[in-house]
């Protein structure tokens, strides 16, 4: 249940300090620029020096934020997942292995906030913030009373266009033929989404990483599973 979820009312008033703190603004680079941080009821909201840009949509243990870490590694990465505990085993991770490499900053631009993702997305990110969502191997609710609680629907789409940026791409992968050709379908038919060719995509350095790297997909590799992805990309609106 959503219950214990918190949530930010804007995304100016969420405070990613505790989760990128390598990345929080000086107190200098503050003064001379006072606009940043915005004034909420309990003190100011800590500003970062960059905004999140990728998400990973139902991370699981972080397996995918992990390896893409040192190779993103000027970007900021948020794993979203709605279990307490496989929320909190992602930041012990993450602050483990902080620990273990000092010196190279490796692993700070990395963070896993727990949030119902198919409810909130608005609410942590502005429009077009963010240039990469993944969806790997999602829940795949196989029975059609259930496919309402896919994490890819025609509404929910609407709300990943939202937060994407022209130009920005969804990355699905999964190992549920059906549950790809649903993702595909629904993406297909929304009017801000393209599918990415087979030769852009496999030639993307992301899809070789999300192909092996999560948890779940080193799980169907053992299973000698089939992989199914697809990529799609974020259109420029119409002119009114
Ligand atoms: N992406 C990971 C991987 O490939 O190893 C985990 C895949 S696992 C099958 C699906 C994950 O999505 C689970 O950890 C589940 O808790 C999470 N999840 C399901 N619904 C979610 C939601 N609405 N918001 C955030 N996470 C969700």
């Amino acid at each position: 249940s959503d219950h214990h979820l918190t949530y930010p009312i804007t995304p100016a008033h969420m405070d990613w300090s505790s989760f990128y703190p390598a990345f929080v603004t000086t107190p200098e680079e503050v003064q001379a620029n006072p606009q940043s941080g915005i004034d909420i009821e309990f003190g100011r909201v800590r500003q970062l020096k960059k905004d999140v840009e990728v998400a990973d949509i139902g991370c699981g243990f972080g397996g995918l934020l992990v390896a893409l870490a040192p190779v993103l590694p000027d970007t900021l990465l948020l794993g979203m997942e709605i279990r307490t505990q496989v929320t909190e085993y992602v930041q012990e991770r993450i602050k483990a292995l902080r620990a273990q490499n000092p010196d190279t900053g490796l692993y700070q631009n990395i963070g896993c906030l727990r949030a119902n993702a198919m409810k909130f997305l608005p609410n942590f990110f502005k429009k077009q913030q963010l240039s990469k969502i993944f969806f790997c191997f999602p829940d795949p609710h196989f029975k059609a009373r259930k496919h309402k609680a896919r994490i890819v629907s025609t509404t929910l789409n609407s709300e990943y266009a939202y937060v994407l940026r022209p130009g920005g791409i969804v990355y699905t992968i999964t190992d549920v033929e059906d549950l790809h050709n649903w993702m595909v379908g629904h993406f297909d038919a929304h009017p801000s989404f393209e599918r990415v060719q087979e030769d852009e995509q496999d030639a993307d350095e992301c899809v070789k990483i999300m192909r092996v790297e999560t948890e779940e997909g080193k799980k169907v590799e053992r299973n000698n599973g089939q992989k199914f992805v697809a990529l799609f990309r974020r259109l420029e609106d119409p002119p009114w």
